[in-house]
């Protein structure tokens, strides 16, 4: 065969390599939130997410997307979704790292039983077609015949060390987490309904990936999703129409029947939903399993699946209810601040989610920028690819260092500072990092010239993360509606001192950091009107990154985040930092190898 051409400045890939070890942003992050996490497990993790296996899972994952089986080849309904083996394969490895309901359970983690479901025979003739090694198709839990340590999570920061591992996994494969996130996210809200919360609890925070369609008691794990909007309105719920007609009482409480539908209903194929429905006395909160008690199948119709944007390897489905049984979680007709304290979690979800996807698409960028040549030398090397690549590296650490500060409040929640924290910060951070994401992505994109823009069956990871990018902040909680909730969190007296002392530390760091700080508790003290909410969040979000840099990180990092996103010495794009930023020093630090 006669050779056109040969193929050189061409980078190798990003693989095989620790997402964890290779984060300074985060290692610095944890070791300020706190200081005496052990992180082996982190280290483990972030082995196996950097791993070629797991990258091919998620490509496939994502390429061969889920399936919707309405009915039978008999006419029978049937309201199954079929995932690809590389699916379940991600969500094994998630749950067995114990990223879903773990920080809720007790303090040992439980043993670790296989992922039913997904036998090594089954895959077979999958394997030998994508070229996928027999060991990465086993059930994971992790460690497990790779004779290296599990990255089993081990929870004395429970939530923060959480909340590192989701923001890795992130790097991974962002749409499996969505039903892992969702099960996280469940326990505060489901606690309200004792019975219920006893009889899960269990199976929810047991690091088993089980996802066969059955009894919840036979099951070895379980994981939840949850049911708000409808055609009518999704920021506004109260428009909701689905019906709640009451139907008697049982163990699990008040049992209802609902009729109405979900227009956005992810991971359809969970074990059970906490959805809401206007009962007599109002929008009120519902458990709702996909199998009753007695073993049949609840009735929810999965109409069709969403063709989304990005996100592809999870289903989010729109949804009927007819007569479907659901059990009352708190109060009848306070379901929006019951099904909110599930939402506040998600939101810290979102936080870190954005934050892992801007780490992997900069590394990705750094990777690229350091092997391939142009105009002479390496890109890496070019004058003002280093500033684009130093603004880069800045946002990825501030977005790092303000969603794990937020992951450590929810650790100390009876700490009334970090009860403020987490109430303050959780609309602060979705709003501000989310925003930031698809900004951040095409940039980092850009860096790769053509071949970032390439989709390439499923090896453009910079396309996939440009397409997840602005889920982020569409979903639970819009921009505006971040902002908005920021005002009511102000609303509460202690706001303002609370933002204070969070920025206290930093004072006199930088004048304008002070001048900030000194601004923010009036400005939050006089903050009337909504017009200017995106603006007071913005603000807020920079003044806690300033503060937080400061603590953790190098002078380097924190002086060129104060003058470039306070000062003013920085354009509207990436790429604007003022000569004088010390690049060398942004760059290295932020190199994945
Ligand atoms: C892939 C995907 C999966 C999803 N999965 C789920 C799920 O599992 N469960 C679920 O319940 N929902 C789910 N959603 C729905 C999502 O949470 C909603 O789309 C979102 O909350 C916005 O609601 P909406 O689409 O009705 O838009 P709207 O509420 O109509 O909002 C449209 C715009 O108006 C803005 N806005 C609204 N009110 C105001 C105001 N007062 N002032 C200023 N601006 C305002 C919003 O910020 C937004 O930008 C999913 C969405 C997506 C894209």
């Amino acid at each position: 065969m006669q050779m056109t051409h040969e193929v050189f400045n061409q980078p190798t890939p990003l693989v095989d390599y620790n997402l964890f070890d290779t984060n300074q942003g985060l290692l610095d992050a944890l070791k300020f939130n706190a200081p005496s996490l052990a992180t082996a497990e982190l280290s483990a993790l972030g082995e196996r997410l950097g791993s070629a296996d797991m990258q091919t899972h998620a490509r496939l994952a994502n390429t061969h997307t889920p399936q919707l089986h309405s009915h039978d080849r008999f006419g029978r309904r049937v309201d199954q979704v079929e995932f690809h083996p590389s699916y379940h394969a991600l969500m094994s490895l998630a749950t067995s790292a114990g990223l879903h309901g773990t920080p809720w359970g007790s303090p040992h983690p439980s043993p670790l039983p296989g992922g039913e479901g997904i036998t090594p025979s089954a895959l077979l003739p999958l394997r030998r077609r994508e070229g996928i090694t027999p060991s990465a198709l086993l059930p994971l839990p992790l460690g497990e015949g790779r004779g290296e340590g599990s990255p089993r999570l081990f929870p004395s920061s429970p939530h923060l060390l959480r909340a590192a591992g989701f923001m890795l996994f992130t790097e991974l494969e962002p749409s499996t987490l969505c039903p892992i996130s969702m099960t996280y996210a469940v326990t505060p809200a489901l606690r309200s309904n004792a019975a219920i919360h006893a009889d899960w609890a269990p199976k929810l925070t047991s690091r088993a990936y089980d996802p066969a369609l059955k009894l919840f008691s036979e099951k070895t794990g379980v994981t939840m999703g949850m049911g708000m909007t409808e055609k009518q309105g999704g920021s506004d719920v109260r428009a909701n129409t689905t019906q709640a007609t009451a139907d008697g009482s049982d163990a699990w409480g008040q049992r209802f029947r609902l009729t109405g539908h979900k227009w956005f209903f992810s991971a359809p194929m969970c074990d059970a939903f906490l959805v809401l429905a206007q009962a007599p006395t109002g929008l009120s909160c519902f458990f709702l399993p996909r199998v009753l008690p007695d073993g049949t199948l609840n009735a929810i119709r999965i109409q069709r699946l969403k063709d989304k944007l990005g996100n592809k390897a999870n289903a989010s489905s729109e949804v009927e209810f007819e007569g479907t049984t659901a059990w009352l979680v708190g109060e009848e007709g306070r379901g929006v601040p019951q099904i909110l304290e599930m939402g506040t979690m998600t939101r810290l979800d979102c936080a870190l989610g954005t934050s892992g996807l801007m780490r992997q698409a900069l590394s990705i960028a750094l990777n690229h920028c350091a092997q391939r040549q142009a105009f002479g030398k390496a890109l890496i090397e070019q004058p003002l690819m280093r500033n684009v690549l130093a603004d880069l590296a800045l946002e990825s650490e501030a977005a790092t260092a303000l969603s794990m500060r937020l992951a450590r409040a929810f650790d100390n929640s009876t700490d009334a500072h970090e009860q403020a924290m987490a109430r303050l910060l959780t609309p602060v951070a979705k709003f501000w990092i989310c925003k930031r994401g698809s900004h951040f992505a095409q940039e980092a994109m850009e860096c790769l010239g053509g071949n970032g823009y390439v989709e390439e069956g499923g090896e453009g990871i910079m396309a996939r993360i440009y397409r997840e990018m602005p889920l982020n902040s569409i979903w639970e909680g819009a921009g505006n509606i971040m902002a908005l909730d920021l005002l009511r969190a102000l609303c509460k007296a202690d706001a303002a001192a609370a933002l204070s002392l969070e920025l206290a530390p930093a004072k006199g760091a930088h004048p304008e950091l002070d001048r900030l700080a000194a601004a923010l508790p009036t400005r939050v003290e006089e903050m009337a009107t909504e017009i200017e909410a995106r603006r007071l969040a913005q603000d807020v979000a920079l003044a806690v990154q300033a503060a937080l840099l400061y603590q953790s990180a190098p002078t380097a990092v924190f002086s060129a985040f104060c003058d470039s996103r306070l000062v003013g010495n920085w354009g509207q794009a990436f790429g604007t930092l003022g000569a004088g930023t010390d690049f060398d020093a942004l760059i290295a630090r932020a190199m994945p190898h």
